[in-house]
């Protein structure tokens, strides 16, 4: 939420491009940035511009584009609005990611509506003014306005965000517009150095299209000699204080607004854009980096699921379980398993040394099978168990199967039958477009007391982020719960179950929304927190025996 109502005409406007090469770290690096002026005390936001032609990431494979980040609003939007919300600690909304669909799309649909009154639509003013429109959204409401362009300079789809950046600086002037570009400055071995000239000419391409860098972030495996800062000043008509380099982090992503401080980047930032400098307040964050840096204990989880190979699929999963662990003391070694590779036959090697499992999300029935086998051996081992959305629902059903006696128990997304203890909603029959239309974004859900999910969270009304088009099928609850399944959790009008658990297990709870998209930097996700020390609990007492 923003702190306070500023003037409108003083909010800055803070572009951050990358050049090069891709996966530099510019999502980090922005979301970096966001976080050490929030704790000089600004009030910030921190958008992605997406150049592809996808109106949002929601129907893209998890393999091309990894997790499709939901925000309490319901928008699918980019992954790197993630770590904007885990540095930042606080929510975004639909209006901190835009991408060329959205943008053509209104435009195309204000053309339609004879808005442009016979004039010809063009890239420039029509795309540009619209892309404008949204970057300035939020003016007046925020000190800073970050905006990370995708992609990489010199791409093609970039082109009309970069011009609309342009002419952001020409009409907002130095005062409230600064352009930092994020490089690689590679090292050679054969050579023995650094070398500048790809940054040399990214920033190149970047000027040809008529923005001058304020500030570099030159990403690099090691220390910038002071030689090479200047050399790189010298090329690209930047001031060598802003020269900045990024070097490999040793152990986590959340180090790096500890190197900017180090570096002073803040300072730089408000002295170019004619700021007082208030003092940088990051013992918190530093106290939460060293207990991912030197944790007391250590445990092993797997992650069950079927988009393993691409860690992307799962990010907001795997840094809950990076802030989990910190809260905890404990080191999280994530092993991702592939559901496809298991059955009943080869569970137990499989999960052998295994401490806790999460069976993740996801869509379709590949790798189904090898879940609910997953989940049997768990349950009947009282290893503990964390299912998310997909993960529930097939706790759901392995429950049914082996325990309620309905060996045909599904769900409809994988074969429809009698038994479908996860089904449709009636809604959600009628649906015909796979785009924006599944059950998305927060919802109120309401927790029993004396249950494990009210033990994590200590209150009876939380709000949880969906992205799902089943849920469990009510007329089974009564069968379910006979056999002592408990519906810990549900929605206030009681109609859909939210979270299901069994009592007599260490730790087993399913979650039918996404808790891993709430869970931030510093304060975690109490399911997170409570799992992870469910899974310590038991090996402690095991310890003992
Ligand atoms: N495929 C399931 C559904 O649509 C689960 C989705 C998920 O895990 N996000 O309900």
């Amino acid at each position: 939420m923003p702190k306070k109502q500023i003037n409108s005409k003083s909010t800055k406007y803070i572009f951050i491009t990358g050049g090069v090469l891709s996966s530099l770290g510019k999502g980090i690096a922005s979301a970096s940035i966001s976080l050490i002026l929030k704790q000089m005390g600004f009030s910030v936001t921190i958008m992605k511009l997406d150049p592809y032609i996808n109106v949002d990431p929601g129907t893209m494979n998890p393999f091309q584009h990894g997790e499709v980040f939901v925000t309490d609003d319901g928008a699918e939007t980019d992954l790197d609005l993630g770590h904007y919300e885990r540095f930042l600690g606080h929510s975004l909304n639909k209006n901190n990611n835009h991408t060329t669909g959205q943008v053509y799309f209104e435009v195309i649909s204000k053309e339609r509506r004879g808005h442009y009154l016979g004039k010809t639509v063009q890239v420039i003013p029509h795309i540009t003014d619209e892309i404008k429109h949204r970057i300035k959204i939020f003016d007046g409401e925020y000190d800073f306005v970050l905006i990370e362009i995708g992609g990489t300079v010199g791409d093609i789809e970039s082109l009309p965000f970069l011009e609309s950046q342009r002419q952001m600086n020409l009409e907002l002037g130095y005062k409230r517009v600064l352009n930092i570009h994020l490089t690689y400055v590679p090292y050679i071995r054969s050579a023995g150095e650094v070398k500048t000239k790809p940054t040399q000419h990214s920033v190149k391409t970047l000027m040809e299209y008529g923005i001058k860098p304020d500030i570099l972030l030159c990403r690099s495996e090691s220390k910038l000699p002071k030689d090479v800062r200047q050399k790189i000043a010298l090329f690209c008509s930047v001031e060598e204080n802003s020269v900045i380099e990024v070097p490999d982090v040793d152990h986590t992503i959340y180090e790096v607004p500890i190197a900017f401080a180090k570096r002073e980047l803040a300072n730089i930032i408000l002295g170019k854009l004619g700021m007082p400098i208030p003092s940088l307040e990051l013992e918190t964050w530093i106290k939460f980096v060293n207990r991912i840096k030197y944790p007391k204990n250590e445990v092993k989880i797997a992650l069950v699921g079927k988009y393993t190979k691409y860690r992307d699929s799962y990010k907001s999963i795997i840094e809950a379980f990076i802030h989990a662990g910190s809260i905890n003391n404990a080191k999280i070694n994530l092993e991702l398993i592939n559901s496809e590779n298991l059955n009943e036959d080869n569970i137990e090697e499989m999960l052998a040394g295994v401490e806790g499992v999460l069976v993740g999300p996801g869509f379709g029935n590949r790798g189904i099978e090898g879940k609910i086998a997953a989940i049997k051996y768990i349950r009947e081992n009282n290893i503990p168990f964390f299912g998310i959305c997909l993960g529930m629902q097939c706790a759901v059903i392995e429950f049914a199967r082996n325990v309620c006696g309905l060996p045909n128990a599904n769900s409809s997304e994988f074969e429809k039958n009698d038994f479908n203890v996860i089904d449709l909603m009636d809604e959600q029959k009628k649906i015909k477009d796979k785009g924006g239309t599944m059950r998305l974004g927060a919802y109120p859900c309401k927790i029993k007391t004396e249950t494990k999910a009210f033990e994590a969270y200590k209150e009876e009304n939380i709000s949880e982020r969906h992205r799902h088009r089943y849920e469990l099928n009510n007329s089974f609850r009564d069968v379910l719960e006979s056999k002592g399944m408990i519906l810990s959790g549900l929605s206030p009008d009681e109609k859909l179950v939210e979270i299901v658990e069994l009592k007599d297990h260490p730790w087993f709870v399913g979650v039918q929304f996404h808790p891993e998209l709430k869970s931030r930097a510093v304060t975690g996700h109490p399911l997170f927190i409570n799992f992870i020390k469910a899974v310590l609990n038991k090996k402690k007492i095991e310890h003992k025996d």
